[in-house]
C-alpha cells in the first residue's frame, strides 16, 4: 500500500483532519495504535467548548479557540452532535480577585470574545443563586458537547469520503525517502508492515513529540495531570452553568472548577500537577480534601461527603513547571509533514480549525487540481 497522506493518531484532532482532507480521490490513512479511536486525550477532558477568553492575544490558541467554537456550534447544528451552549460564570471569591476578572475581560475583548460581559453580585445571584461570589464574568457562548459524538461524526465524514482508520497499529519508526516518508508500524499481533507516504500528519497527542522525533525535530512535552471529582448525584441541578474561579496564578491550570456533563451531572476539576512520563489515570481519593476546600469557598452547599473520585486527563505540555505558557505548535517541519504538538486545552474547541489550517498548509505545497 502506498498512501497520499497518512495520519498518525485517531484522537478528535486527527479524526477533524482526516474528514477535512479525505476527498474521495486520495489515499488517506489514519493509524491508530489503540483497539479502536478517540481512546486517549480526547476521551478525557471536560467536553468544554471554551469561548478563547484565557489564551495570549494574537496566539493560535485564541485564534483557533475562537474560530473553532464557531465552527463546532455549526457542526452541532447541522449533525445533531450532542451539546448545550449552558454559559459559564467566572467569578471572584474575594474583592482582592477583581483585579484578575478585569484583566480577562480585556482579554477577551482583545481576543474577539464581544459577548463576555461583566457581571456584579446580585446579577450572579438570580443567574445562580446556590454559588458564592463577589463578582465576575459571564461567558454565554461557552458550552459543553459530548466529544465521543464529535469523533463519530469526524469518523464517519472521513470514511464516508474514502479514508481508511486503521486501529491496533503503532507507528515505530519514519524514514525520509525521495517519494514521500516510509512509515514503519507493529500490529497488537506484532506484525510488522512499512509502507510510503507522500504527505504525513503528526496527530499523536501525548506522543507527538516521539512522533516528530523520528524525523529530527525535537520537541519535548511534559505530562500535567488533571483529576477530577464527581459531586454526588443528590446536587444535581442545583447549579445550572460552568462556574470557574479565576486562574491560577501559575498558569498551569484554570483552577478547580465545576463542569457539567450533558447529563447535568457536576464534576469539579481539573487540578494540574507536573507527573513522570507514564499514563498513569489512578486519582488518589485523599486530593479529595483539596478539591473540597477549593470548591467550598464558592460552592458553599457541598459537603466533603458530597465528592468521589471520577476520572483524570493527561494534558500534553510543551512548558515545563513555572515556564512561559507555550502555543500550540501547527508546523510543516519537513516538506509535506505537519507536526502538531503540544495540543492541549483548548483542543477540543480548536479541532475544526485546527484540520482547517492543515489543509491550508498542505494546499500551499501542492495545490490540488
Ligand atoms: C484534563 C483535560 C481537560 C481538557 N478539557 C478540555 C475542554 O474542556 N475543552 C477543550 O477544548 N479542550 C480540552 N482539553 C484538551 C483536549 O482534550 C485535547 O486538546 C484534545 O483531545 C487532543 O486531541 P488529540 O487528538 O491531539 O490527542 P488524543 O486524543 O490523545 O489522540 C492521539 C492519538 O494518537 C495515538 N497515538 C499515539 N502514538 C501513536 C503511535 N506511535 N502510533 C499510532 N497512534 C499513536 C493515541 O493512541 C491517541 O489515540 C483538555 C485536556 C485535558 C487533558
Amino acid at each position: 500500500m502506498d498512501a497520499d497522506i497518512t495520519i498518525i493518531g485517531a484522537g478528535v484532532i486527527g479524526l477533524a483532519v482526516a474528514s477535512e482532507l479525505a476527498d474521495g480521490k486520495s489515499n488517506v490513512y489514519v493509524i491508530e495504535r489503540s483497539a479502536s479511536h478517540g481512546r486517549g486525550i480526547s476521551s478525557r477532558n471536560s467536553e468544554v467548548i471554551h469561548a478563547g477568553i484565557y489564551y495570549p492575544k494574537g496566539s493560535l490558541k485564541a485564534g483557533l479557540c475562537v474560530e473553532g467554537r464557531r465552527l463546532l456550534y455549526d457542526l452541532c447544528r447541522q449533525y445533531n452532535i450532542p451539546h448545550k451552549r449552558i454559559g459559564k460564570l467566572i467569578i471572584a471569591t474575594t474583592e482582592d480577585e477583581m483585579d484578575q476578572i478585569d484583566r480577562l475581560l480585556d482579554r477577551a475583548k482583545s481576543n474577539g470574545v464581544t459577548s463576555v460581559s461583566p457581571v456584579d453580585q446580585k446579577q450572579i445571584r438570580e443567574m445562580e443563586p446556590n454559588i458564592k461570589a463577589v463578582g465576575g464574568l459571564y461567558s454565554p457562548d461557552t458550552g459543553i458537547i459530548s466529544a465521543h459524538a464529535l469523533m463519530d461524526y469526524y469518523l464517519q465524514m472521513a470514511t464516508a469520503n474514502g479514508a481508511e482508520i486503521v486501529c491496533g497499529t503503532e507507528v515505530v519508526g519514519i524514514a525520509r525517502e525521495a517519494k514521500g516518508y516510509r512509515i514503519s508500524t507493529v500490529n497488537s499481533r506484532g506484525e510488522e508492515f512499512a509502507f510510503i507516504s507522500e504527505r504525513v500528519v503528526n496527530a499523536a497527542g501525548l506522543h507527538s513529540d516521539t512522533i516528530a522525533r523520528m524525523i529530527g525535530n525535537d520537541y519535548v512535552l511534559r505530562y500535567c495531570k488533571g483529576d477530577y471529582f464527581t459531586i454526588a448525584n443528590a446536587k444535581k441541578g442545583i447549579v445550572q452553568r460552568l462556574v470557574y474561579p479565576v486562574p491560577e496564578k501559575n498558569h498551569i491550570g484554570l483552577g478547580v472548577h465545576l463542569t457539567l456533563d450533558l447529563g447535568g451531572r457536576m464534576k469539579l476539576g481539573p487540578d494540574a500537577t507536573y507527573i513522570d512520563r507514564v499514563e498513569d489515570y489512578k486519582v488518589a481519593p485523599d486530593k479529595g480534601d483539596l478539591f473540597y476546600e477549593s470548591a467550598v469557598r464558592f460552592l458553599p452547599f457541598i459537603h466533603r461527603e458530597d465528592i468521589v473520585p471520577d476520572m483524570s486527563g493527561i494534558r500534553p505540555k510543551l512548558q515545563g513547571p513555572g515556564e512561559e505558557v507555550r502555543d500550540f505548535v501547527i508546523s510543516e517541519d519537513q516538506p509535506g509533514f505537519i507536526n502538531l504538538v503540544g495540543i492541549e486545552s483548548p483542543g477540543l474547541t480548536a479541532a475544526p480549525s485546527i484540520a482547517r489550517r492543515v489543509k491550508e498548509m498542505f494546499g500551499a505545497i501542492r495545490p490540488r487540481a
